[in-house]
């Protein structure tokens, strides 16, 4: 009993030193990505790359520019040594910047991220390895004292990226593990204690750098919350709903898969309003969305199309499963309407094989017509391709 309210109290003060702008729901995300939302996931894929392209711009500029002090300062065959390390890590950052463009796509923006860290590090050992061989002196041993930072230069920069704890760790580690390693090769030479040093102040900017990129990620994940949610009732925006459904339908069509939407239409709601004001609809349109959405299927996406209009996006699922679906939330109902009498929806299917569809514009209007079906022909009922015979017939 005391354990547990110890535990409650530790938890209450942990998630009060967390960002507010995150619910709880939310904060799982900061730790690792797989529950990420696609949306999300491509946005920040995006913002990764972008980053990592600003970065290869810069590092290509400045890594050829300093071959001016190392001219200055080292002697003739080191400095010319550097200077060819130094425009073929330039040459590396350039392809980086001409080869990758966002695509929204999480895989890629993390190979370009590791491609990002790999240049330097593969510049630090060879540059590194070349300095041990010279004695340096004066300005030269200071500049060339130098060329050890770039870990903690890698390690801090990983700051600027939206990233999860494990993503980071991912990341950073490696060079951690390098670095231990190189000490641990000049085991009889190092000077431990300042080695010992050294490694614990990466540690440090490891972790500041850390949850510097968690709380970027933090930031974005209210952000695209905000931007991809109807304000009203919380599920998604049209926009967001008409990006993922044509994201859905390339997948669907390239590994012929099913793909159904449902336009769900709500029966005389503009009454609501008329007999009980706008607040009333308003609540009842919390109340069906919080309906609708607590009989999804995982993987199943609602949208608010517009008004009292919804879009139902059902990936991997084909016509017979989507009708069996919506009929089912057809007897659970939509809510009530303020007079205590069911509220109703008119519904229309269209599944992407069944109905040969050409692209997800196509699938949407067709789900919208037969909406329009159901409505002509009394409301209250689900119309697909099986039953829009008999309602023309009717
Ligand atoms: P039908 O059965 O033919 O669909 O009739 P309907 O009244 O549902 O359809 P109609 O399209 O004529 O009216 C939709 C109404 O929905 C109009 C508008 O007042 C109401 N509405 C749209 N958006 C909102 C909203 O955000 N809040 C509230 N309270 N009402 C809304
Ligand atoms: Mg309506
Ligand atoms: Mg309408």
């Amino acid at each position: 009993m005391t354990m547990q309210r110890i535990t409650n109290f530790v938890w209450q003060r942990m998630t009060g030193l967390m960002p507010g702008e995150l619910q709880q729901a939310e904060l799982g995300w900061l730790a690792s990505p797989h529950q990420h939302l696609s949306l999300l996931a491509r946005r920040r894929a995006t913002m990764i790359v972008n980053r990592v392209r600003l970065f290869a711009f810069l590092f290509a500029v400045l890594t050829p520019l300093w071959s001016i002090v190392d001219l200055v300062v080292f002697p003739f065959p080191l400095w010319l040594n550097l200077a060819l390390m130094r425009l073929l890590a330039c040459a590396a950052f350039a392809s980086l910047l001409l080869y990758y463009r966002p695509n929204g796509e999480l895989f890629d923006a993390y190979r370009a991220m590791v491609l990002l860290f790999v240049i330097p590090t593969a510049f630090y050992v060879a540059s590194y390895t070349l300095l041990g061989h010279y004695q340096l002196t004066g300005i030269s041993a200071a500049i060339g004292a130098g060329y050890a930072f770039l870990p903690f230069v890698l390690l801090a920069g990983l700051a600027i990226f939206p990233l999860t704890l494990l993503e980071n760790l991912a990341i950073a580690s490696p060079i951690l593990i390098a670095q231990g390693f190189a000490g641990s090769l000049r085991w009889t030479t190092l000077d431990w204690p300042s080695f010992a040093g050294a490694f614990w102040l990466l540690m440090l900017i490891t972790g500041v750098s850390t949850l510097a990129g968690m709380s970027q990620l933090a930031f974005m994940i209210a952000l695209v919350r905000q931007a991809i949610r109807d304000p009203l009732t919380g599920v998604f925006s049209r926009s967001s709903g008409e990006e993922v459904l044509e994201l859905q339908y390339t997948i669907a069509s390239r590994s012929n898969a099913a793909l159904s939407v449902a336009f769900i239409d709500l029966d005389y709601f503009k009454n609501i309003n008329d007999s009980f004001g706008h607040e009333a609809g308003d609540k009842a349109l919390l109340d069906m969305t919080d309906i609708v959405s607590s009989n999804l299927r995982r993987g199943d996406m609602l949208a608010r199309w517009g008004g009292e209009e919804f879009l139902l996006i059902m990936p991997n699922t084909d016509l017979m499963q989507a009708e069996a679906a919506l009929l089912r939330l057809r007897n659970i109902g939509f809510g009530m309407r303020p007079d205590s009498t069911p509220l109703t929806a008119s519904i229309g299917i269209a599944e992407r094989s069944a109905d040969l569809t050409t692209d997800w514009k196509a699938l949407i209007d067709l789900a919208d017509q037969r909406m329009y079906l159901a409505k002509q022909n009394g409301r209250n009922q689900v119309v697909s391709r099986h039953t829009q015979m008999h309602v023309h017939k009717q």
